[in-house]
């Protein structure tokens, strides 16, 4: 498809994948494990085998590398796959600057494991720039990894500013924007070297796949070397998964845009409420990155917010006992609204406050969400 259009005339006819023997306009899933060698032993068509490679899985990178505007992606069997691949690419020993508020498998995954594979990590506040460039060491520091808005409090990192830290440093910097998804902001746009995303979440949006990816400003370099370690530990996505998440892709769009309108009723609604101490979204006014979303992120701040209940962590826990139409499960960006209590999920080495509830909003009526989490509220007090 012509690159001049818009993500969602991308998005609506999976890049424009129609099937070139049969006319079929949903493209056909490609299991084969091994493909014929020519005559002369060679694979002119690029296919060998399934472990490094596969024709629907490409198929949906050249749609993600088409909605970030990168010259390469690769899709992984989760998000955790596709990130610890990353690091795995870089070359070692190396450093690694990363947010204290993230994805906390991942923060768990760089203080705990990452340490016997060559890989050191410096935690720093993913909000300021100054804390970042100084936590850079110039020719160690490899990869600058940073989350945005990010998981729980939806801290927010100016992309732009950190790029330019990182590259200062001779690192390159990598964004986890799964929470934003390529419709609200393109971080390679914004002086990134990789975004990843746990495709599980938004991009896929059903809540029926794992996958993660990683798309890359240039196809030398880093993308080589992370392709090279997808093929040998047989990280890449199965071809089913990825065409079931091609499908969820075709109505991304929608879904964000509704998910961002909801989002912001629901964080007004409740930010005027007594029996809330808080509510963290990046389009309130009053929240910190509030600005730079503002600037970084195109028609929405994204469908993930927390509240903070007053009353601390037994009233939260109750409220999140008291709803029926969210539902109390982990993960984010499916159709259907969740609810989560995050400080038990993230352990005692997280920055989670006790009394905060994450909110994933779906597609249904935002009126139902509120009144449904209203009355939980009233019944916890
Ligand atoms: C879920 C999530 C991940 C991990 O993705 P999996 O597919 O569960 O491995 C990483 N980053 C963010 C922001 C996530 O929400």
């Amino acid at each position: 498809m012509p690159a001049r259009y818009r993500p969602e005339t991308i998005l609506a006819q999976a890049g424009g994948a129609v099937d070139a023997e049969t006319g079929a306009i949903v493209p056909p899933i490609h299991i084969a494990t091994t493909f014929l060698r020519d005559p002369d032993n060679q694979y002119r068509r690029g296919f060998a085998y399934g472990r490094p490679d596969n024709a629907t899985v490409r198929q949906t990178e050249a749609m993600l590398s088409a909605l970030e505007g990168g010259a390469a992606s690769l899709l992984l069997a989760s998000g955790m796959a596709a990130a610890t691949s990353l690091f795995l690419a870089l070359p070692r020993p190396a450093h690694i600057v990363a947010p204290r508020v993230m994805y906390w498998g991942l923060r768990k995954w760089l203080v705990e494991d990452a340490p016997a594979h060559g890989l050191t990590a410096s935690l720093v506040d993913g909000a300021d720039l100054g804390a970042i460039a100084a936590a850079t060491r110039p020719g160690e520091t490899r990869l600058v990894w940073m989350e945005t808005p990010a998981n729980p409090l939806w801290t927010i990192t100016d992309i732009k500013g950190a790029a330019t830290a990182a590259h200062a440093a001779g690192a390159a910097l990598a964004v986890d924007s799964t929470v934003a998804t390529p419709i609200l902001t393109r971080p390679l746009a914004e002086g990134a070297d990789v975004v990843m995303h746990a495709a599980t979440k938004y991009l896929n949006g059903h809540s029926d796949v794992v996958a993660g990816a990683l798309s890359f400003a240039r196809t030398e370099g880093l993308f080589e070397r992370a392709a090279a370690v997808r093929a040998s530990l047989g990280a890449i996505l199965g071809p089913i998964e990825a065409a079931l998440l091609l499908r969820g892709l075709r109505t991304l769009h929608l879904r964000v845009g509704a998910q961002c309108a909801a989002a912001m009723k629901i964080a007004r609604h409740f930010a005027a409420d007594p029996r809330v101490a808080e509510v963290l979204y990046p389009g309130l006014e009053n929240h910190p990155g509030h600005a730079v979303a503002a600037r970084q992120m195109h028609g929405g701040f994204g469908g993930m917010l927390s509240i903070r209940v007053r009353g601390g962590e037994e009233a939260a826990i109750a409220t999140a006992a008291g709803v029926a139409l969210w539902k109390r499960a982990t993960s984010l960006g499916g159709v259907e609204s969740l609810i989560e209590h995050r400080a038990s999920v993230e352990g005692t080495a997280s920055p989670c406050p006790p009394d905060l509830l994450r909110l994933s909003v779906g597609i249904e009526a935002a009126e139902d969400l509120i009144a449904d989490l209203d009355r939980a509220l009233a019944a916890a007090r």
